[in-house]
């Protein structure tokens, strides 16, 4: 038996709420942080020419910058705390497949967004998690600069170490707009990136788990 979830739309992060689980991110923007960083986009949008003085541009900087604090919150949060918070003791050891988590990140090398999505799998050791800690992991980890193979090794091995299950298998696929809007422009490329262990390492459980995910 499979477990077999899809999550369309993860943007609980994206509510204002929160709770008492010791790990949700609310959206408060720290004032500090806020102000130096609207001086420092002033200043680069003057670099690269612009009239900082008119309408449009006002308020760009500040909002540029409670945006990048937004973008990068995952910094803020500990993933292993978020597996911990529901860890439940269950004899099922069949795979639990987590798929179509989508993903937006910033890669560390231009600063520009890539997006996509992740399949996570795991076969169950005696502890359960909680599905949708699966994709906050996921989300946590994505909202720090970041490049798509660590990603995928940081997911991996955030599982592997916390719930100690008997594997754990990650799936990226996502588009970068540092490769399509600047340097080769390959407009509709499409980057693959997976990490296995365990019973993962068998060819049969592993192509269990990509024919699920196809
Ligand atoms: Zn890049």
């Amino acid at each position: 038996m499979v477990i077999f979830v899809r999550i369309k739309k993860f943007m609980d992060m994206c509510s204002n709420k929160s709770n008492n689980n010791g790990y949700e991110k609310f959206e408060v923007f720290d004032k500090n942080i806020t102000e130096e960083l609207s001086h420092h986009y002033r200043g680069i949008l003057n670099l690269v020419g612009e009239d900082i003085s008119r309408e449009g541009l006002a308020r760009t900087p500040e909002r540029v910058a409670k945006s990048l604090q937004f973008l990068l919150q995952g910094y803020q949060t500990d993933p292993v705390e978020i597996l911990k918070s529901a860890m439940f003791r269950e004899d099922y050891r069949q795979m639990v497949i987590v798929k179509d988590i989508e993903i937006y990140s910033l890669c560390e090398h231009h600063l520009l967004p890539f997006f996509g999505k992740a399949h996570v799998a795991y076969i169950p050791n005696g502890i359960v998690t909680g599905l949708s800690k699966i994709a906050r992991v996921v989300d946590v980890f994505a909202r720090r600069l970041q490049l798509q193979e660590r990603l995928t090794l940081q997911i991996k091995e955030c599982i592997h170490d916390t719930l100690k299950p008997l594997g754990v298998a990650v799936v990226i696929e996502a588009q970068h707009l540092c490769m399509q809007m600047r340097g080769i422009q390959k407009q509709h490329s499409i980057t693959t990136t997976s990490d296995f262990t365990g019973a993962f390492q068998k060819e049969a459980t592993r192509d269990e788990f990509i024919r699920l995910i196809r």
